[in-house]
């Protein structure tokens, strides 16, 4: 694409930077889009056409669910061919669980979708806002000399890093570096110039057609291990009516308590179809279920290796797969192979 037909879709869903306090209660509350211009009038310097859709009411992310995911799924399909890249400002708090969503629903995606917020709103002194949301919008346009888009991928950009969506985590509540991704290396850093990883980015070998799915299932539970952790609280998530999928939190490479009765109860789960999915409790490393006996037995459980996963994505993959209504067999076999780069087996 040409400098002259470049463009930009600019979707603000709401989060802190769109946000301005209320003199009275001193509380941070959404504010319209118009006023987000309003406090960068840097984006007029953009010598290309940024186009603008809001979300009315905006929300906090911390109210993001698969009706609003497929919301912007619905926009960015039916503007996929009127645009070079994608924008979409999200609060952070939920960002990663929308970016690891977006790659799974808009499968062959072949231009950037790149999401981004703030720690400080956009119209504080301090804000990281600008920083992010103005390089954001050039990696969102900035393309090979054959025209082809840099990063065609869904990502997350904080704080001079470019990441991959769906390897994201927030882990940061206080600090401008929000986000890390652990078990893959940032796909880009931005510094005086921007610097592309090119080896890490994905890219299609032949243009994609861009496919967008919108079917989630959520009947799924995140079940965290501790020591400690009672009889009765595995046996009132394994029965959860409905339940067709688990994320357990395990520790280390993989490795859960050997007591019998717990081995039964997510052996017997298993047995009735329910997908769970070993997932590590470490920020950083993989699954390795053969590494320890404690490990080894959760694979005889009939247990998927979620890999080096992040909980995020292992938890929007299984409502992306189990949207599709396959069996739970063929749900354990997608849940061991990357779709959209989010784990390395
Ligand atoms: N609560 C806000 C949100 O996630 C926090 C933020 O934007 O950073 O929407």
């Amino acid at each position: 694409m040409s400098p002259d037909n470049t463009s930009v879709l600019l979707i603000y869903t709401g989060g802190t930077i769109g946000m301005i306090e209320n003199a009275e209660t001193g509380a941070l509350e959404n504010f319209n889009f118009e006023q987000l211009q309003k406090h960068v009038p840097e984006l007029q310097r953009f010598t290309f056409r940024i186009d603008t859709y809001q979300f009315d009411p905006p929300m906090d992310s911390s109210d993001m669910d698969p009706e609003a995911w497929r919301k912007l799924v619905r926009v960015i399909s039916d503007n996929y061919n009127r645009y070079t890249g994608f924008v979409i400002l999200h609060g952070t708090d939920t960002m990663a669980y929308t970016a690891s969503a977006l790659s799974f629903m808009l499968e062959g995606l072949s231009k950037p979708v790149i999401l981004t917020g703030s720690q400080l709103p956009i119209g504080v002194l301090r804000t990281d806002g600008k920083e992010n949301l103005l390089t954001s919008i050039e990696i969102a346009t900035a393309c090979r000399s054959n025209g082809q888009p840099i990063v065609p991928e869904v990502c997350i950009f904080f704080e001079n890093h470019l990441m991959r969506g769906n390897r994201t985590t927030k882990m940061n509540a206080e600090n401008f570096n929000a986000f890390r991704s652990f078990n893959y290396p940032v796909l880009a850093s931005a510094g005086i110039h921007i610097k592309y990883n090119n080896v890490q980015i994905q890219v299609h070998g032949n243009r994609n057609e861009l496919k967008p799915h919108y079917l989630l299932d959520t009947n799924i539970a995140v079940l965290k291990l501790f020591p400690g952790i009672q009889e009765n609280v595995i046996e009132a998530v394994l029965s959860t009516k409905g339940l067709k999928a688990v994320v357990l939190e395990t520790y280390g490479s993989g490795n859960a308590p050997r007591k019998t009765w717990f081995l039964q109860r997510l052996h017997d789960a298993c047995e009735q179809g329910i997908v769970i999915v070993n997932v590590t409790q470490c920020s950083s490393g993989t699954v390795e279920m053969e590494r320890y006996e404690t490990g080894y037995q959760l694979m005889q459980a009939g247990i998927v290796c979620g890999y080096d996963s992040t909980t995020e994505s292992a938890v929007t993959k299984l409502m992306f797969l189990l949207g599709h209504d396959y069996s739970p067999a063929k749900v354990r076999e997608l849940m061991s192979r990357p779709l959209a780069g989010e784990i390395t087996v």
